[in-house]
């Protein structure tokens, strides 16, 4: 028998809570964002009945077409974007998310500054690094990342409160999230949203402060996404 969204959603839950404990982190120091882009909103409303509040997307156009209609209906809604964004989104963007996880070049941090300026919002900035240095795979190359990082907040004036990652797949994650981990050190950034469905326990004992779970609670999607 197939177990419903919202039973998977606890169990995610409870397995966060065990990998906190071992890692010997406070109860409820990792946040679970739920990864529900390409799903409908009548599959992600269960999970918002379920009492689950913070939600990643990563197209802001499918973002703005789901999410208005569900903040009217469920409130305290944390919406994350949480893959690449163009400047010429940026203020749909800004309108949207309480959380933008994937400023990785200075054109983005100059185009969100004029746009929380413009529409005096103020979501929470991420960095997201390129932790593999994959040349298909968005973000700062690590060794450019604390730079990156102070640049944002020196030149831009934007506050960067985290760091963002995807590790290669198919490798074991661990030295990505340590890479990440000191990275976020030396940036003097607190947040570290790192760790997915197949990761997620691994991410917990490198000081993952949020993970990024999809698949694991909505069930596998249709659509592959870009990377
Ligand atoms: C899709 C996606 C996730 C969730 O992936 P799952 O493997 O389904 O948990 C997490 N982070 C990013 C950036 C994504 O695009």
């Amino acid at each position: 028998m197939s177990e419903t969204a919202v039973q998977r959603l606890e169990e995610i839950r409870a397995r966060i809570r065990a990998a906190e404990e071992e890692a010997r982190r406070p109860a409820g120091s990792v946040e679970l964002v739920a990864v529900s882009k390409t799903f409908e909103a009548d599959d992600i409303r269960p999970v918002l009945g379920a009492g689950q509040r913070v939600f990643g997307e990563n197209r802001v156009q499918e973002a703005g077409a789901k999410w208005p209609a569900l903040r009217e209906e469920f409130t305290g809604v944390e919406l994350h974007l949480i893959g690449p964004l163009q400047s010429n989104k940026a203020a749909e963007a800004v309108a949207l998310f309480d959380v933008i996880e994937t400023v990785d070049r200075d054109k983005i941090a100059g185009a969100l500054k004029k746009e929380m300026e413009r529409q005096n919002r103020r979501p929470h900035l991420y960095v997201q690094v390129d932790i593999g240095e994959e040349a298909q795979k968005a973000g700062i190359a690590p060794r450019e990342a604390a730079e990156f990082v102070r640049r944002c907040r020196e030149s831009h004036g934007l506050a960067i409160e985290g760091l963002m990652c995807i590790p290669p797949v198919a490798e074991h994650p661990g030295p990505y999230f340590a890479l990440l981990q000191k990275i976020a050190g030396e940036a003097g950034v607190p947040k570290l949203s790192m760790g997915m469905s197949g990761d997620f326990e691994r991410a917990i004992p490198f000081g993952a402060t949020s993970v990024r779970v999809g698949s694991a609670i909505f069930g596998h999607r249709a659509a592959k996404d870009p990377a």
